[in-house]
């Protein structure tokens, strides 16, 4: 067979998947303490969200989104990032009217037709948070320290925080003029140079080496900031201090979206080559006007979860995604022990324990076999004997014993010896 998974997409198989799943539930219950509550919007939605939201002259717009037709004849694009959706949904169901700010979060798949390569991938996974409904500096911070929290729970340090202030649209403009001049006068490369008048903010966020090495001669926005921009600038940096994050201060970070107002964060770690942003974001007081609602200021990141994953992998660190089974059952007989073995499964499962059998009813050295590979803690045999006496032999791996039980007592043993009934 030749098909294969589209190119830039892969499969994540076990034992990968249950790293994965760890992951995710993990970051899920950080989330959870600090009040932020699920949200789903749908994998895909009309283009002209992502036009109006993420920007027309962002490199997402121009260049990596999935759009087709559909039968219907309606222009849709595959999501390529989650805040624009969450916003959108936020408006539709004019949740500005209940108590705010709202505090949300999401996992799941994003599309972006890129280059396909280590840590960049054409449909990858994010999680992130948006936190909408206000603009105090509290929000910015619990948003960034909430992002290193999850870093830190993963015992991982070997990061940096990134921060920058890009204003509002009260002092932006006059930088942005600035800037159009400052680039103007210096050799970009063929592509910022088509842009520089359109969003010359694109330009300090390109990754072509000519650029990047102009950039850091550009104006700074820092020094272009209005009295209260700024004022929420130092706020912000109080209290990450306060939180005894360290940050740097990073004048060309504007991040490739162009809703951003105010806060832009990245954290970026050397564990991971040169795709080594795991996680960015900042404050988009103006999207929801921009879509068409009222004044809904808000502030989020997005993780990549393949990048996350991946640094583990580059540090060789177990995750301890496999959960071992409770107990692996046995049945050694012919179609009637296998039968009252499967319903025994189905009784030790309903009081709770997380069980399994061979469901191809192979030789008996075959299911001991599997029982070893499998590392469950107990390992229940039922053979023609036992069923006949209603017993069952119980084997406790971690104390190395084997045992003869009542199958009515089976249940409550279980629970003694896994601490459940002391
Ligand atoms: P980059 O500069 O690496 O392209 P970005 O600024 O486009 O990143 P965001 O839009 O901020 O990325 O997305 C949030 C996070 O999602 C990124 O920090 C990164 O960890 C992850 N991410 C973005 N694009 C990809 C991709 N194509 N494959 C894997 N992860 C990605
Ligand atoms: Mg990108």
């Amino acid at each position: 067979m030749n098909l294969r998974a589209p190119r830039g997409t892969r499969d994540i198989l076990p034992p990968a998947s249950e790293v994965w799943n760890y992951v995710e539930s993990k970051i899920k219950e950080i989330y959870k303490k600090r009040n932020f509550k699920e949200i789903r919007t749908p994998l895909f939605e009309e283009t002209e969200l992502f036009v109006r939201g993420v920007g027309g002259t962002t490199d997402i717009v121009e260049k990596e989104m999935y759009t087709f037709n559909d039968k219907g004849g309606r222009s849709i694009t595959l999501r390529p990032e989650g805040t624009a959706p969450v916003v959108r949904s936020y408006l539709e169901h004019k949740l500005y009217g209940q108590s705010q700010p709202f505090k949300l979060f999401y996992f799941g798949p994003m599309f972006r037709y890129e280059r396909p390569q280590a840590g960049r991938y054409r449909q990858h996974y994010q999680t992130g948070v948006e936190v909408i409904g206000g603009d105090t500096p509290f929000i910015d911070a619990e948003v960034i320290t909430l992002g290193i929290d999850i870093l830190r729970e993963f015992k991982m340090e070997d990061w940096v925080l990134h921060l920058n202030s890009i204003g509002c649209r009260k002092c932006r403009p006059v930088f942005i003029e600035e800037l159009k001049s400052f680039f103007k006068k210096e050799p970009v490369c063929g592509e910022c140079s088509e842009r520089i008048d359109r969003n010359p903010l694109r330009v300090l966020d390109c990754k072509n080496k000519e650029c990047a090495d102009i950039k850091q001669k550009a104006p700074r926005i820092i020094d272009f900031l209005c009295p209260t921009c700024s004022e929420h600038f130092s706020e912000v940096q109080e209290l990450l201090e306060e939180r005894e994050i360290p940050f740097s201060i990073d004048p060309t970070l504007v991040r490739g979206l162009d809703y951003y107002t105010r806060t832009a964060f990245e954290i970026k770690t050397r564990e991971l080559g040169a795709q080594d942003t795991v996680l960015g974001g900042g404050r988009y007081d103006g999207l929801a006007e921009e879509l068409g609602g009222p004044r809904a200021p808000g502030m989020g990141f997005g993780m990549g979860l393949d990048r996350f994953i991946l640094m583990f992998e580059k540090k060789q660190m177990e995750l301890s995604g496999n959960d071992p089974l409770d107990v692996y059952l046995v049945a050694i007989g012919g179609k009637p022990v296998q039968k009252e073995s499967w319903k025994k499964l189905n009784m030790i499962r309903r009081a709770g324990f997380s069980a399994d059998m061979d469901l191809l009813m192979r030789s008996p050295k075959n299911q001991m076999k599997a029982a070893n590979r499998i590392g469950a803690r107990f390992t229940v045999i039922i053979g023609e004997n036992e069923l006949e006496q209603g017993v069952v032999q119980l084997k406790d791996m971690d104390e190395g014993t084997q045992n003869e039980i009542e199958i009515d007592q089976l249940i409550q043993v279980l629970k003694k010896k896994t601490g459940e009934v002391k």
